[in-house]
């Protein structure tokens, strides 16, 4: 479960189509990185997705359903938000199992998919802390366990770590990776990251002003740029 496939995705705000005709296909488990200059149509794309926004025109299937017009808590998704958006007067438990309480789960079943997550995480020796008293890395794994404790079909994950200094970027870079290798979950991550991009997807969307210019695998833009605007932004020879 977590393939999700746009046919012919429009949204416009008043007169401005931000995105004009979207057509693509996610793969279930696949790792796919959004990326394009700031402005793009990025962060709008993945609100459609998660039904943050309704799109104006066309489809958003996942897992071979009509999910169009699906209020967010009914896609199977989730998103995965900066740290700072933690509550700062709840423990980490709380934090994690917030979602699980929202949708009324006995606090017996919240507990045992909190310490799942928190064992994912390495974050079992924290539960009982506040976000204030983590590290920058800590409290992005806590807002990362905020989502797996819903097992959604894919995380969505919209410019994580650009709030993080240059290393931690990298470690939690290294940290999403493997919780993908280990989950298998579809991912698809926003970012205006090339290296970001290069380094942890299977499959790159280069979008521009709204359309996608390329879709593939980074070592294919790498060496076969479409035009000179994915050879420019990849930073490949062409
Ligand atoms: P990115 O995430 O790639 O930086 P966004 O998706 O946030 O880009 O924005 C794409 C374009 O859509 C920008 O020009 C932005 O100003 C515009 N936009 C985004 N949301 C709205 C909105 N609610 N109303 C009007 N314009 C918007
Ligand atoms: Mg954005």
């Amino acid at each position: 479960m977590g393939k999700i496939t746009l046919k012919h995705v429009n949204k416009s705000f008043g007169d401005v189509a931000v995105i004009p005709d979207i057509n693509l296909s996610i793969e279930d488990g696949e790792f796919v990185v959004f990326v394009g200059p700031s402005g793009c149509g990025k962060s709008t794309l993945l609100r459609l997705i998660a039904g943050l926004e309704d799109v104006t025109s066309g489809q958003i299937d996942i897992d071979g359903t009509d999910a169009t017009y699906l209020p967010p808590a009914k896609r199977g998704l989730a998103m995965v938000f900066q740290s700072y958006a933690l509550y700062p007067h709840m423990t980490v438990r709380k934090n994690i199992a917030f979602p699980l309480k929202m949708a009324g789960l006995p606090e017996d079943e919240q507990e045992k998919k909190v310490q799942n997550a928190a064992r994912i995480l390495n974050l079992t020796n924290y539960l009982d802390r506040r976000p204030g008293q983590l590290s920058g890395g800590q409290r992005q794994r806590v807002a990362i366990g905020r989502a797996i404790v819903r097992e959604p079909a894919a995380f969505l994950f919209d410019e994580p770590l650009s709030n993080l200094d240059a290393a931690l970027r990298v470690t939690m870079r290294q940290e999403i990776t493997e919780l993908h290798q280990s989950l298998k979950t579809t991912m698809i991550y926003v970012t205006h990251d090339q290296v970001e991009a290069m380094t942890m997807a299977d499959k790159i969307v280069v979008l521009n002003a709204g359309n996608i210019e390329q879709v593939g695998s980074p070592l294919e833009l790498y060496h076969r740029p479409a035009n000179l605007f994915v050879a420019g932004f990849i930073g490949s020879p062409k």
